[in-house]
């Protein structure tokens, strides 16, 4: 199978007062149709900065220093800015966690939707509104024609969310970006958030970059899963592979630190465990392994050279000197 977004090499940089920073180091990851893959991490691991080189929305300072990302067969950095501007919003679907950051508040819902619909659908004005409220409709909205005529501020939450999906699903992409889509909603309403973008998903048979800190969610969610550390991935597999048999410590701890991850989480004293001290800062990264400070198992090879991603089973890929030694004996 032939991937519909592949990622190769990507190096995102910043400037900054302090220096060079490297947001996104190295990273290579192909998408197939049909899929959906959990990237995870804590913040500031890189994920939203891979998400935003994706879609070339990243800050002014900063700028695509190496790499290809090739979506169906073209590489996006070689798209002029109105190519570029064409393929977002209709091959390239996008969420974001706030919804009230990315809705224009002055504008009600119904036109929002149907301003995407008559830009990238090229439908008139008439046909466009009836399908915003179509799709208000498809994501669950109670009473569309009447929300369509609503303000951002007058809609939930949980509905504004589906507003958003709404207007990533009215173009029909093929590949849908989703950066912490739950994070700021309560938990019954994340729950139907999930369901039914697992169930647009399905349906359109799309390939989904679902980017979280919260691994419930990949759980939930995810047919396979990457794992970011400090700008890059430290290992990929097929979700259940990975929460089953986890290889880098990184994965590991994360795994271990989730709530219910002993089945305890209800007990008035169970402490979860933590991962041992913070993320390095990019500008002050340690040699070798970037996870070295935190690891129970380094040595000194760990910090002799930084591990590559290496394949260690059938498409599972760990970036860790202990798995590398295996391969090697
Ligand atoms: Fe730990 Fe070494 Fe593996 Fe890094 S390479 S995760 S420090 S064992």
């Amino acid at each position: 199978m032939s991937a519909l977004l592949e990622i190769d090499n990507l190096q995102t940089v910043f400037s900054t007062g302090r220096g060079m920073l490297r947001a996104v180091d190295g990273v290579s990851i192909a998408l197939n149709a049909g899929e959906v893959t959990g990237v995870v991490g804590e913040s500031g691991c890189g994920k939203t900065m891979l998400a935003l080189s994706i879609l070339r929305l990243i800050p002014p300072n900063g700028r695509i220093q190496t790499g290809r990302i090739v979506f169906e067969g073209t590489d996006l950095l070689s798209l002029t800015e109105a190519e570029m501007r064409q393929k977002r919003g209709s091959d390239i679907g996008m969420i974001f966690q706030e919804p009230m950051t990315s809705l224009n508040p002055v504008l009600r819902v119904g036109e929002q939707i149907a301003e995407v619909v008559m830009l990238h659908r090229g439908l008139p004005r008439k046909q466009a509104q009836d399908e915003s409220v179509r799709m208000l409709a498809e994501v669950g909205l109670p009473d569309p024609s009447r929300r369509a005529a609503d303000y951002p501020h007058q809609l939930s939450g949980g509905m504004r969310q589906r507003v958003m999906i709404a207007i990533a699903m009215s173009c029909h992409p093929k590949l849908l970006l989703a950066d912490e889509p739950t994070t700021a909603l309560d938990v019954t309403v994340q729950a139907q958030i999930l369901d039914l973008m697992a169930q647009l998903q399905k349906k359109n048979d799309m390939a989904v970059m679902l980017i979280t800190h919260d691994l419930g969610v990949v759980a939930r969610m995810a047919h396979r899963v990457a794992v970011m550390y400090a700008g890059r991935i430290v290992e990929m597999a097929a979700a259940a592979d990975l929460f089953e048999n986890p290889l880098h410590p990184y994965t590991k701890g994360l795994i271990e630190s989730r709530p219910g991850a002993c089945g305890k989480a209800t007990s008035g004293n169970f402490k979860l465990k933590t991962i041992p001290g913070t993320v390095p800062s990019l500008y002050a990264l340690p040699e070798g392994c970037r996870f070295s400070d935190r690891c129970d198992y380094a040595s000194e090879t760990c910090r002799h050279a930084e591990p590559s991603l290496e394949e260690v089973r059938t498409n599972h890929c760990v970036a860790c000197v202990l798995h590398q030694k295996k391969i090697a004996g």
